[in-house]
């Protein structure tokens, strides 16, 4: 066992160990800088996703929160989830409007390859990723669209996936157990229509001609609401706005990864280099010093 008197004796050998190497090193007349760490912007944000059992919990309890309002919103004729639910709808049949990437099935291996790989988004290399179909279910989510397929609620697929994938997604849904009965006709995709663009009112609003929408699965404030795409005080306003419906009829899954949060840092200006990005998401860290 060593002694609290031989422990300082070995620090003090290192010690001075160290500063004899700090010595030679200041001899050398070209000192190698240590080359600096490797980085990326969504670094932390993808290994979350991947690793943090907080992660799991969240999304558990999400859909968990999902699953107990389903009996309430059956039995409530004049429940709906879509802003869009017009005129007398409590006699239609039941749907929920789900989306899917971060809200039911994940995309973190295509983004930890873009991390790994110092790369960035386009829609060319997201195609050629989805057409892989190795997105994994998120936790929570297949027992909840079975347990709503169960009780007699349809299910329709929101995406902002565009129509060119249409098939590689559905077969991915039906690949990790969703229920898709109507094939094709379950999922409604981008530019799958010429006024489906990427605001999905449109969408929800053919979902709300033949069916009584009970909930919302996404995680971007755009699977809810029109008028996400907008600054960030304008998408906290409307969050606000729809207070009562967090956690009944909106049911929100976390993404520190992407989404519209991300782009109204820099109010979308795609044209931007990523060093010009950062730099517009820096101007918004507030410090003590800051108002
Ligand atoms: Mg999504």
């Amino acid at each position: 066992m060593h002694s609290r008197t031989q422990g300082i004796g070995h620090r003090l050998r290192a010690l001075g160990a160290g500063i004899v190497m700090l010595g030679l090193a200041a001899c050398q007349s070209t000192p190698t800088p240590a080359a600096p760490a490797p980085t990326h912007e969504g670094t932390n944000a993808i290994l979350w996703l991947q690793t943090a059992a907080e992660y799991r919990a969240a999304t558990l309890q999400a859909f968990r929160s999902a699953t107990l309002h389903l009996e309430r919103a059956l039995a409530d004729p004049t429940w709906s989830a879509a802003l869009e639910q017009q005129g007398e709808f409590g006699a239609l049949p039941p749907a929920i409007i789900l989306d899917m990437d971060e809200a039911i099935i994940r995309s973190d291996r295509f983004q930890a390859g873009l991390v790994k790989n110092d790369g960035h988004y386009s829609l060319e290399v997201w195609n050629d990723w989805v057409r892989t179909e190795t997105s994994e279910a998120i936790s929570g989510a297949l027992e909840y669209a079975r347990e709503a397929r169960e009780r007699g609620i349809k299910i329709f697929y929101v995406t902002n996936r565009t129509a060119e994938v249409e098939a590689s997604s559905l077969a991915t849904l039906r690949k990790l157990g969703f229920p898709v009965e109507g094939g094709l006709e379950d999922l409604l995709t981008q530019h799958e229509r010429p006024e489906w663009g990427s605001d999905k009112s449109s969408r929800r609003a053919v979902v709300c001609r033949t069916h009584r929408v009970i909930q919302i699965v996404g995680d971007n404030l755009n699977d809810f609401t029109s008028g996400a795409h907008s600054s960030l005080d304008r998408r906290l306003a409307l969050t606000n706005r729809y207070a009562d419906y967090w956690g009944s009829r909106w049911i929100v899954m976390p993404n520190p990864s992407y989404g519209g949060w991300d782009g109204a840092l820099f109010e979308y200006d795609w044209s931007l280099s990523r060093g010009e990005i950062l730099d517009r998401k820096r101007e918004h860290l507030k410090t003590t010093e800051d108002d």
